[in-house]
């Protein structure tokens, strides 16, 4: 077992993960599942094609990592929703902060389960009693949405506008002014948010998938003053390849390489409750700050949610994902 993220619900990071279903034209190409999913025990087993079978075709050597939960092909995105947004829902409405981070490889279904979220979130987070959670019923809340490819910073609900990082005269830096859009139901607040992934979509060059070489950073802030962090990570798969003829690509993959890795060194550290938590070192890390910091009246937690296609053709970026979800390694 190479990966332990067992512990109570209370742990400040959590890692999930999700496999989606093979599709009929994958295995028309002859490509095989390889993923297998143990639930009672929250494994996750890739069997590693290029190593070999023994007789009865039982795979020598799997590769078997531990989750705080792995979900099935099987289970739906509301399953998905209520064991792993759910609570960090009813965290914002009592006082804390949220994020969930949808982390893999592009095609694995990170926009597929965050559009289940952002829907089930919004009627969530503006429900009275939601789940027995104690607090006054909830009028308004504040949306922001980002998109960030590479280093440009753009405000999806307004125009594309692009953001700069404001810094405070004593070198702090702040924030990205974001446009904060009020909305005062969920309905309200689930057209926002689509409005906005549209907005995400359509920007796309034609060439390029634009949506797999960006994050995008949704918040919803309630009136409480605490927020939900919804994050729609860019493809994980993207390598500085030296093969790579345009320079620009090049560029971009070597970005999204090391954007990604900065926010693994934060989810560390904060896993390990340090101190010192590296948010300075990346644009991402430092939208994502008020998901790091934690005071004595606010908790923040994190959740983390590995998406993984089964399919034999993507095996190395199925391990390359999980690999990099073991944050407590
Ligand atoms: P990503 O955002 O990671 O690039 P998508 O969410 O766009 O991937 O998913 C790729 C394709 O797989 C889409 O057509 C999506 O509908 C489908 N898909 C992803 N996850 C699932 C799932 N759990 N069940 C059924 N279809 C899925
Ligand atoms: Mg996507």
């Amino acid at each position: 077992v190479s990966n332990v993220h067992e512990g109570p619900d209370d742990q400040v990071v959590r890692v999930f993960v999700r496999k989606r279903p093979i599709f009929a034209h994958e295995l028309e190409q002859k490509e095989f599942d390889v993923i297998s999913c143990d639930k009672v025990n929250g494994d996750l087993y890739i069997h590693d094609a290029r190593m070999e079978a023994d007789m009865k075709g039982r795979y020598l050597n799997n590769h078997r990592f531990k989750f705080t939960k792995v979900f099935s092909e099987k289970d739906e995105s509301d399953l998905v929703f209520t064991e792993v947004v759910q609570p960090l829902v009813n965290l914002v409405r009592q006082g804390g902060n949220g994020t969930v981070l949808m982390y893999g490889q592009t095609g694995s279904g990170k926009t597929y389960t965050m559009s289940h979220i952002y829907y089930r979130a919004a009627w969530s987070l503006f429900e009275a009693a939601a789940n027995h959670v104690e607090g006054p019923a909830v009028q308004h809340a504040w949306i922001s949405f980002v998109e960030l490819t590479g280093d440009t910073c753009a405000d999806s609900l307004n125009d594309n506008h692009k953001l700069q990082l404001l810094t405070c005269p004593n070198g702090d830096v702040m924030t990205f002014p974001a446009v904060q859009v009020e909305v005062s139901s969920p309905q309200e607040l689930h057209d926002c948010i689509k409005f906005a992934c549209s907005v995400r979509a359509t920007a796309a060059t034609g060439v390029h998938d634009q949506s797999s070489r960006s994050h995008a950073i949704c918040r919803v802030e309630m009136e409480n003053g605490n927020a939900l962090t919804m994050v729609d990570l860019a493809g994980s798969e993207h390598r500085i390849d030296s093969a790579e003829h345009d320079a620009q690509r090049r560029k971009e993959s070597a970005q999204i390489n090391s954007s990604l890795m900065k926010l693994k060194e934060c989810i560390r550290a904060r896993a390990k409750q340090a101190d010192y938590i590296p948010y300075r070192q990346s644009k991402l890390t430092h939208l994502l700050r008020p998901s790091f910091v934690e005071d004595a009246d606010t908790k923040s937690r994190t959740v983390i949610i590995a998406t993984v296609s089964p399919s034999s053709k993507d095996t190395e970026h199925s391990l390359n994902t999980i690999r990099h979800s073991c944050i407590m390694d």
